[in-house]
């Protein structure tokens, strides 16, 4: 197990600064000496990049086999490490390994995913309500078919949402949420009472089912009562829809009723600015990550062109975290598509992910950065997605940093090899890089 809480995850307000009300971080100037934070910080993300040597790459790891200088320059200039993002009694994801990467301890921060994906669509969660994932799915015989509907589309989905809605119109705590395509939301509204769901409340992930029976991954503990009714009354209404019936006579699957997962109650992010003294942004094409910079009282820069995927738009990321550095102190530049290759199992995808990542946003911002003035840059991904395994894993990240007042270290290149060496620096709670990162040689790390 890796040790749980250090004394970095609990909220702390560093002594010389006044904590910055939420609503006041974007418009207020940061109320810090300006010597202290003259400087601009950034954190790109290669989600998933951190890998295994592979037969096809020479029994490289995509990180050793793409031609990646920038990355290079940055473990030349800088120090090497690990980190460990995913406590192991937690399911591996970006919900999980951001949190961790930005500085909050999982174990005490991470409620679920779903409170993270109503952020991101801006719903606003009271203390005591609770937001659970909605999926459109196709079960047949008993069996998860599809955990997405056959990618129903967003037009058909919003009328069977809109059954489920017409269904709890008269409870004045249940309601759904209408999202893209299969990806929707059920939300527990408390009014002043407590939610029958728990942290002891148990469900499952579609997408960790897929060709299973699904009777051993039902909703379990409290509040299951409601949760499956719910899946249940979706049954009988969603097969009497007739645009749901004519995508069988297409030969499309029909959604054939709610997957209720992902549950959480809004978690008690302290805001980034408040615990660390710095304003942030992110760009991200994942909602999961704008959720969780919303929570943190990031500015959210959306980038056209950033698709989340192998064809996303690179040097527009680029562009855009350098002109947000006009007015932000740190930026966070997030890119899923190694991630998407890895899931794709497509080696040489990931090569090429990492190669574009090395010369359209590490070079363009670290040789911005240069020229600006004083600055920290750290190359980190959230957590290891194995070609192997085509998902998402446990186990340490390499990251590089440098910048002012980060030594240098023995390590030429960037890669889970040099990362792993014995003299590198290792975090075994992932949490506490992001502290140690922006601290550095300033309020002694
Ligand atoms: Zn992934």
């Amino acid at each position: 197990m890796p040790s749980v809480p250090s004394s970095y995850c609990v909220a702390a307000t560093p002594n010389n600064l006044q904590p910055v009300s939420r609503d006041s971080q974007r418009s207020a100037p940061l109320r810090v000496a300006a010597n202290q934070y003259a400087m601009k910080y950034v954190l790109i993300i290669p989600d998933g990049a951190a890998d295994e040597p592979q037969d096809s790459l020479g029994n490289r790891t995509p990180l050793q086999a793409a031609q990646t200088p920038a990355m290079d320059a940055v473990a030349q200039m800088g120090s090497v490490g690990q980190a460990d993002n995913v406590p192991l009694n937690m399911t591996p994801g970006s919900d999980v390994g951001t949190m961790s990467l930005f500085g909050y301890d999982p174990h005490r921060f991470h409620t679920g995913r779903a409170p993270l994906e109503a952020a991101a669509q801006g719903i606003e969660l009271g203390p005591d309500d609770w937001a659970v994932r909605c999926n459109l799915v196709t079960v047949a015989d008993g069996v998860m078919k599809s955990f997405t509907a056959g990618q129903i589309p967003s037009e058909l989905g919003k009328e069977l949402i809109g059954l489920m809605q017409a269904e709890t119109s008269g409870d004045a705590h249940w309601k759904f949420h209408t999202g893209v395509s299969y990806r929707n939301l059920l939300l527990y509204r408390a009014n002043g009472t407590s939610a029958p769901l728990s942290v002891e409340t148990q469900t499952f992930p579609p997408h960790d089912i897929t060709d299973k029976p699904i009777a051993g991954f039902l909703p379990q503990g409290p509040g299951a009562d409601v949760l499956n009714r719910l899946m249940d009354r979706s049954a009988e209404l969603f097969a009497t829809s007739p645009p749901n019936c004519e995508r069988i006579t297409r030969g499309e699957l029909p959604a054939t009723q709610v997957w209720l997962w992902g549950e959480g109650c809004r978690p008690a992010l302290t805001p980034f600015a408040e615990r660390f003294g710095v304003r942030a942004g992110v760009i991200t094409a994942v909602d999961l990550l704008r959720g969780i910079g919303r929570l943190l009282g990031w500015g959210i820069i959306e980038v056209p062109g950033a698709t989340g995927y192998l064809d996303t738009d690179y040097a527009a990321k680029a562009r855009y975290a350098i002109e947000a550095l006009g007015e932000l102190d740190f930026v966070v530049v997030h890119v899923e598509a190694t991630d998407e290759a890895s899931h794709e199992g497509d080696a040489a995808a990931k090569v090429e992910a990492l190669e574009r990542i090395d010369e359209d946003i590490v070079a363009p911002v670290h040789a911005w950065l240069k020229q600006q003035g004083d600055y920290r840059l750290l190359v980190s991904p959230d957590h290891p997605t194995l070609l192997r395994t085509k998902t998402h894993s446990h186990g340490y990240v390499p990251f590089a940093a440098c910048g002012r007042d980060i030594d240098a270290d023995v390590a030429q290149t960037y890669d889970e090899v040099t990362a792993a060496d014995a003299s590198a620096i290792k975090f075994d709670a992932g949490c506490d890089l992001m502290p140690w990162f922006l601290s550095r040689g300033e309020r002694g790390a």
